[in-house]
């Protein structure tokens, strides 16, 4: 099973992958994460990457592709994998189909004015990357691993709306993309986690 998770910041990618790659024992990549990770390490890719995404802009293709490349060559994605927040740009995509077959892509549709809500309620985890939203998670500490949470840099308002018109301007296109592959799917995001969930389901069954 290989997957794409489309979809606007806020969307709620990143909790669906959590939840559907534990249901289905594929494993969750997030580019998004993993340029955190570099961050956190202070690596080099890391240092060259922060300003960008502090700016809410997109890191540069060739350098996605190579980690993307290298991270679904593992052996623990023989079996599939689930990418979420790549790709991002129609460059992506082809290089994308360059190297693997997708089997679907699904865009989770939230309401453009429900973003900037949902993004400013988001917590992060530092330790294992998990996100929580304030209107169902009041504490400041993770469930999962107990790392103190934190508000991402480009969560905040004046990085969001960059972030969103990078979106409409860059990835939007890449719903029409999968369209013409004929293997898009949509499904209602601005419903409760579990709700979303159980249309992924429906819709990851079939496969
Ligand atoms: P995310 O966690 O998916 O929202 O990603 C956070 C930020 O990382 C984005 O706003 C971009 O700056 C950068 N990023 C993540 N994935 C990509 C990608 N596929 N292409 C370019 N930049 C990316």
């Amino acid at each position: 099973m290989k997957l794409i998770f489309l979809g606007a910041p806020g969307a709620g990618k990143g909790t669906q992958a959590d939840m559907l790659c534990e249901a289905v024992g594929i494993p969750h990549i997030s580019t998004g994460d993993m340029l955190r990770k570099q961050m956190r390490e202070g690596t080099e890719l890391g240092r060259q990457a922060k300003a960008v995404i502090e700016a809410g802009g997109l890191v540069g293709d060739d350098i996605i592709i190579g980690m993307v490349k290298d991270r679904i060559a593992e052996p623990d994605c023989k079996n599939g994998f689930l990418l979420d927040g790549f790709p991002r740009t129609i460059a992506q995509a082809d290089a994308l189909s360059a190297l693997t077959d997708i089997d679907m892509a699904v865009d989770i549709d939230v309401p453009t004015e429900r973003l900037v809500a949902r993004i400013s309620g988001r917590r992060m985890c530092p330790g294992c990357g998990a996100t929580f939203h304030v209107s169902t998670y009041a504490k400041e500490t993770c469930d999962k691993c107990g790392a103190t949470l934190y508000i991402r840099d480009d969560d905040k308002p004046e990085t969001v709306k960059n972030r969103i018109d990078v979106y409409n301007a860059n990835t939007q296109p890449l719903i029409a993309y999968y369209e013409n592959k004929g293997i898009l799917k949509r499904v209602d995001g601005d419903k409760k986690p579990d709700e979303v969930l159980a249309q992924i389901r429906t819709l990851t069954e079939t496969l």
